[in-house]
This record gives structure tokens, sequence and C-alpha cells, in this order.
């Protein structure tokens, strides 16, 4: 890391997730100067805490663009630096002909972008898998093209391209506020100065909202606390990863597997899950059966958290370096028990660690990226919703094609701010 920050760079983004670091990585190889401010240590929250999946399966459709193309740049990314990436396969598997009907329907929509993912019927289901299993499950959808990598080193290998590329990252370093002059953002006032910069990315995972309110932009984004656990290394025959609805389970680099389950999911109220009810409220119903509503400490500490401040004293986010919440055991335990009933390989599977991170969501469960209606020369880059690890790199592209004013990479429309204003 530079001992001191430079006075002007062209480009300055806030936040050293993945995001953050691969819109870095795509400006530095422009040529463009870049510099990233991260309060905590690269990927100390959502990035490093993830699942680990590189998916198209699933995804709403207006992401599989940016889907394809990450799995270009993963592999290019794997080439210089190893991140884990391998293309395992994913499949989803169904239950029932009820799941297999929604699978058959993402499929149609999917295909014509290009996704070759297909159904896998209950007999081919054993050749596939490769590991023994005792659940009458119907089929599964399946894509060979989808796979995993290392949460815990991949962004900070792409920070390292970046670096090498010429982007400049600062940990321990807040963004308290932006600095305007005449009407649009023209830098960044951080706890240790302030940096001068021609247009700034907000690239800040669940802390954007924040960031964004002081500022006068509203984002409509809430947190899901979610847990995850990793088994000590065993032997299972079960290469690619696997979601059965109550577990989903992924191989890891070490040996073992990362174990969790879509149910172990919490939204905690918030005064802002009562400010957003409205907006979130449809997303709330379609995702009840995995979401778990929760009174708790949570409420009150964000309704003590202040929600505007200035350049001259320490904010919330150097208060909190890294969002690091307790794992809920009994929800990935119970993951791990149906990984068990379903695969028996995974009997002996023991608990080495586990952890929670916090997912930063949006109304519509895709996310924002996009320049910042009202305040020329700022970008949000946030709301990802639990799946922005894997279009990570995709996402960092599409972010300096913005900024840039250079034609996108994908058609952007979908992901604009004033898209939940009427525009
Ligand atoms: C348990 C779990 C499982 C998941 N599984 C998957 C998966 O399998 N596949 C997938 O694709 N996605 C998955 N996700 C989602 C994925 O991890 C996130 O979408 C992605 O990491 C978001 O990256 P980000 O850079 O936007 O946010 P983050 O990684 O959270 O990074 C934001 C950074 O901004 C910093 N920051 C915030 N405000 C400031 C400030 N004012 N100044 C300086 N720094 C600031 C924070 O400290 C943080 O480091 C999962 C997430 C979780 C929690």
């Amino acid at each position: 890391m530079p001992s001191s920050l430079p006075q002007r760079v062209d480009v300055a983004v806030i936040g050293g997730g993945i995001i953050g670091i691969s819109t870095a990585w795509a400006l530095a190889k422009a040529g463009v100067r870049v510099a990233v401010f991260e309060k905590g240590v690269i990927a100390g929250e959502q990035s490093s805490r993830n699942w680990g999946w590189i998916r198209t399966v699933g995804r709403d459709h207006k992401e599989l663009p940016l889907a394809l193309h990450a799995i270009d740049l993963w592999q290019e990314i794997q080439a210089q630096r190893d991140v884990g990436y391998r293309q395992t396969g994913l499949a989803y598997l169904a239950e029932n002909e009820h799941d297999m009907a929604g699978h058959r329907a993402w499929l149609d929509k999917a295909r014509p972008l290009g996704v070759p993912a297909e159904l896998i019927p209950r007999d081919g289901l054993r050749a596939l898998l490769a590991s023994a299993t005792t659940r009458p499950w119907a089929g599964a959808l399946y894509s060979r093209i989808d796979g995993v990598a290392e949460p815990d080193r991949a962004t900070r290998a792409i920070a390292d391209l970046a670096v090498q590329a010429g982007a400049q990252v600062f940990e321990n370093t807040a963004a308290r506020c932006l600095d305007t002059k005449a009407g649009r953002a023209a830098g960044v006032v951080t706890e240790r100065g302030v940096v001068a910069a021609g247009a700034v990315v907000l690239a800040g995972g669940a802390w954007s909202r924040l960031f964004c309110g002081n500022v006068g932009v509203e984002f409509p984004q809430l947190k899901v606390h979610a847990s995850v656990l990793r088994t000590a290394p065993l032997e299972t025959g079960l290469d690619m990863a696997v979601n059965g609805k109550d577990f989903t389970v992924r191989k890891r680099a070490d040996g073992g597997y990362s174990v969790s389950q879509l149910g172990a999911s919490v939204a905690d109220l918030t005064p802002d899950s009562i400010r957003l009810c409205r907006q979130f409220l449809a997303a709330w119903m379609s995702e009840k059966k995995y979401l778990k509503l929760r009174l708790g400490r949570r409420f009150f500490d964000e309704l003590m958290m202040p929600v505007r401040f200035g350049p001259d004293a320490p904010t919330p986010f150097e208060r909190h370096r890294i969002l690091d919440p307790a794992p809920r055991m009994k929800t990935i335990g119970t993951a791990l028990d149906k990984l068990k009933q379903a695969f028996p390989a995974f009997a002996s599977a023991q608990i080495a660690h586990a952890w929670a991170g916090f997912i930063d969501v949006t109304p519509d469960a895709i996310p924002v990226m996009s320049p910042v209606d009202g305040l020329a020369g700022f970008f949000l880059a946030s709301g990802f919703s639990g799946h922005g690890f894997g279009i990570g790199p995709a996402a960092g592209v599409l972010m300096a094609d913005l900024v840039q004013g250079r034609t996108p990479v994908v058609d952007p429309h979908h992901f604009r701010l004033s898209r939940y204003f009427g525009g």
C-alpha cells in the first residue's frame, strides 16, 4: 500500500470489495489513474464471506449477459493468479415436477441469451452427481460452464492485478463523504485527507445507502444476515456445486466443503426496513419461504447510528471497519444435517469453521450500476443482492465503461438507479 494519498486521480473508488476492486482493475487497464479507498481491509465484508459460486443458473435473466462475460474474465484472472476458479458444473436439484416446471420456464428464457444450461431428468442424475444420493430427486437444472472460486483469495488477487496495472489501493482509509463543487462530485474526503477526482464510484456494499443518504441521494437498500460453514477436508466424490434448497454445497480448494442453505438468511427489522417497507414488500412476500424476519439489537444499533456526517469528524465508516456478525449455528447445522441425509458420503463431515455476512439487497434483487442523476461525476455500483461475487469482474468492466462514457459491455438499462423512482 502506498504511504501517502494522491492529491488527484481521474477516478476515486469507494469500497475494496470485488465490485470496487474489479472497477479499479478495468479502469487501470484502460490507462485511467484510479485509487480505491477501503475503510477496513480488501474483501473484509461480503466478498470474502460468500459461497464462492460463479453461476448463470437461476440468475435473473437481466444479469445473464454480464454473467457470461464474467466467465471469460474469471478465466483471465485464473491464468494469472490461482484464485481456485474451476468450471465444476452447478446443479439446482428439483424435489418434484413443480420445481422442474420452474426450471424449465427459466431455461426457456435463458437459452436464447446463449446460456448452455440443460434439464437433467431423474435417471440422469446419478451419473451427473458422481456421489450416491438417497433423496428421490425429480431431476435438476444444470450448467456445465458454472463453477466456483475461492472468495478468500479472489478479490485480493484482482487487487494485485489492479495495482500491477497502475491502480492505487488504500486500506484502513474510510471515505467520509463526497467533495462536491458546483453541484458535481469533485473528489472524496477520506479520514486521511481529500483526494480530488474527475469521477467517484461508490461500491460500498452494505454501506452504500448510508453514504448516499448523507449526500442527499436515496438508494433503497437493506441488509440480510446470512451464515455459512466449512467442513474439514473429506472425500465424497461430489465435485460440482449443488443447491438442494434446504442445503447448498460446493467443494473448496482446501478439500473441505462450504455448506449453507437458502433459508439461512435473516432480515433484521431496522428503521430502514420500516422506511422502505413499501418498496420491499413484494420481495419479502416472494422470499418468505427462505427469509426470516427478526427484531433484535440491530434495530437499536441502526437507530443510534448518525445518518448525517461531515468531513471533519469520524463517521460510522471508521467506527465499523469490518462487519463481522455471528453465524446462526442452528440453521447452518440443519443444512449440514440435510446434506448428510441426502448424500451419505458426507456422514462423517465435521464443522471446521462458521461465519456470517450481511448481504446488501435491493427491492428487485438486482444491482444498481449507474450514474447518479442530479450529481454529475457520481456513480453507484451496489445492491448485488447475494449474487455479486460471480459477476463481480464483469460488473467492474461495466462500471469502467460507464465512467469513461464508452459503449458499455452489456446494456446497462436494467441497472439504472432511476428505475426505483419511475425513471
Ligand atoms: C453468505 C453470503 C453468500 C454469498 N454467496 C454468493 C455466491 O455464492 N455467489 C455470488 O455471486 N455472490 C454471493 N454472495 C454475494 C456477494 O458476496 C456480494 O454480492 C459481493 O461480494 C458484493 O461485493 P461488493 O464489493 O459490492 O461489497 P463488499 O464485498 O461488501 O465490499 C464493500 C466494501 O466497501 C467498504 N466500504 C463501505 N463504505 C465505505 C466507506 N465509506 N469508505 C471506505 N470503504 C467503504 C466496506 O468496508 C467493504 O469492504 C454472497 C454473500 C454472502 C454474505
